[in-house]
């Protein structure tokens, strides 16, 4: 655990109990101060209970007495409205923070480290995981977390010289004012839970404020590729900022560009510095945006071109991502099941040539629209989910064979009598899961347990 001693013999509100509420709580409590936590449901109360966590309702609190509120970044900040315990908390003057800003505010005690921050619209997740692995790879000591794997606040400090990389969601983002990244990227921008941030403007500010928490020496990673990334450049390089400009489109003058699958880094040298291909872990261009943003953070942390190329062919991947789960009968069955939105499905249908997709579940804004120029790749479309009626109208306009099925379970046992060698299975739903399953990760494992089923009739 990280204690948290700025808070001590102070009193603290923490709202929303899930894991990285609780570790907050315990970290408060360990670094001295008061606590009383508070979540609207009863699993999260009884998990801080069992963690020997005060409760309160927050309406019997005196906001005038509370140092800070820490907020869970599930809880809604400003839009659609503020939930209630923000607004009586800003209404006392109560600064609201997240479990990140106690982390910043307790880095004065901890060992001599750096911070990466992480942060985009899609690829937060493989982005973090493959930094991490690449400070390990040459050698360094990191670990990665924020919006992925354990609390940060339930980690044990890093020793002298390790690297926090931390994903960051806008959420979170708008709950943190004192850290100070060493590196800081952003992906990409394109709408995604407007609902919450109200629109694309103030979407796309409070990813760029990530550049802000940084020292003038502090290096900025910025994805090209979208409407939003030169912009951000422009921006960062009036302020006299050191920006490294990320790009897969094609080879650039400047930053770290792959072209044709090759990463080059322009300050570095007009040979390649790798290439991409065939690293099964970063497959597709949107894990090239990845890679070269990956590759860059850990050139500004000063490991080696060789050392971090190395890293890139030998990272994992993470589950979830265009995971192959199982080959069967010579067909090979991709997990994607974070594709929770059209855009990560995109990146998804633009890596095969032909391929039979599972889709559907609770749908996002605009649906599946936007990704009508991958039709043409889809051999057969399996529905399942909420989404199921009003997309198979859009693919069926659009020429698409598709079949009804409901469950993920329908759809695997059909896609198996329907493809034959060399054929690719992939589970990409372009919606949220919430409607049959209780999140992505769920939805990919019965994926996963029904290829395994699949393998095992088969081999029968
Ligand atoms: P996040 O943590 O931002 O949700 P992940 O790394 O978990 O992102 O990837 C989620 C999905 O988004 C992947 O399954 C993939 O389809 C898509 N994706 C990954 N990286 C990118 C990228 N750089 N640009 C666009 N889409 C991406």
């Amino acid at each position: 655990m990280i204690p948290v001693t700025a808070y001590q013999d102070r009193a603290v509100a923490v709202f929303g109990l899930a894991r990285s509420g609780i570790a907050a709580a315990r970290a408060l409590m360990a670094g001295g101060a008061s606590v009383t936590a508070w979540d609207d449901g009863a699993k999260g109360r009884d998990a801080a209970q069992a963690a020997g966590v005060a409760l309160a309702d927050p309406a019997t609190l005196d906001w005038s007495r509370q140092t800070a509120l820490v907020l869970s970044p599930g809880v809604p900040l400003t839009h659609p409205q503020p939930h209630p315990v923000v607004v009586a908390a800003k209404a006392a003057g109560c600064p609201v923070i997240g479990d990140i800003d106690l982390f910043a505010q307790a880095e004065p005690s901890l060992p001599r480290h750096d911070v990466a921050v992480i942060t985009g619209t899609n690829g937060k997740s493989t982005t973090t995981a493959l930094l991490a692995h690449l400070v390990q790879a040459c050698g360094g000591t990191s670990v990665a977390c924020g919006n992925i794997g354990t609390p940060i606040l339930d980690l044990a400090p890093l020793p002298e010289g390790g690297v926090y990389v931390i994903e960051m969601s806008s959420y979170q983002i708008d709950l943190t004012a004192h850290l100070k990244p060493a590196v800081t990227i952003l992906l990409n921008t394109t709408p995604d839970h407007l609902d919450r941030h109200g629109d694309m403007a103030n979407y796309v500010a409070v990813k760029r404020r990530i550049f802000g928490w940084q020292e003038p020496e502090g290096v900025a990673i910025v994805g090209m590729d979208d409407e939003y990334g030169p912009g951000a450049v422009a921006q960062l390089r009036q302020a006299g900022r050191k920006v490294v400009p990320v790009t897969v489109t094609g080879r650039a003058a400047d930053g770290v560009s792959v072209d044709a699958a090759a990463l080059y880094d322009a300050e570095l040298s007009a040979e390649p510095i790798l290439s991409l291909a065939g690293i099964e872990s970063l497959r597709g261009r949107h894990n090239w945006q990845n890679a070269a943003a990956a590759y860059a953070a850990a050139r500004a942390l000063g490991f080696a071109p060789a050392a971090i190329a190395a890293g890139l062919r030998s990272f994992p991947g993470l589950a979830h991502r265009m995971e192959v789960v199982g080959t069967v009968s010579g067909v090979r069955y991709v997990n994607d099941s974070k594709a929770t939105n059209a855009d990560a499905t995109e990146r998804a249908l633009d890596s095969f040539e032909r391929v039979h997709w599972i889709v559907g579940g609770k749908a996002k804004d605009g649906g599946i629209d936007s990704l009508a120029p991958w039709f043409p790749r889809v051999t057969r479309a399996y529905l399942i989910g909420e989404a199921q009626d009003a997309f198979a109208l859009v693919l069926e306009a659009a020429g698409v064979a598709v079949e009804r099925c409901g469950t993920l379970d329908n759809a695997v046992t059909s896609a198996s009598r329907h493809t034959g060698e060399g054929d690719v299975v992939l589970l990409s739903p372009a919606c949220a899961s919430f409607d049959q399953y209780p999140n992505f990760e769920v939805r990919g494992d019965r994926f996963r347990a029904l290829v395994a089923q699949l393998a095992s009739e088969t081999a029968a």
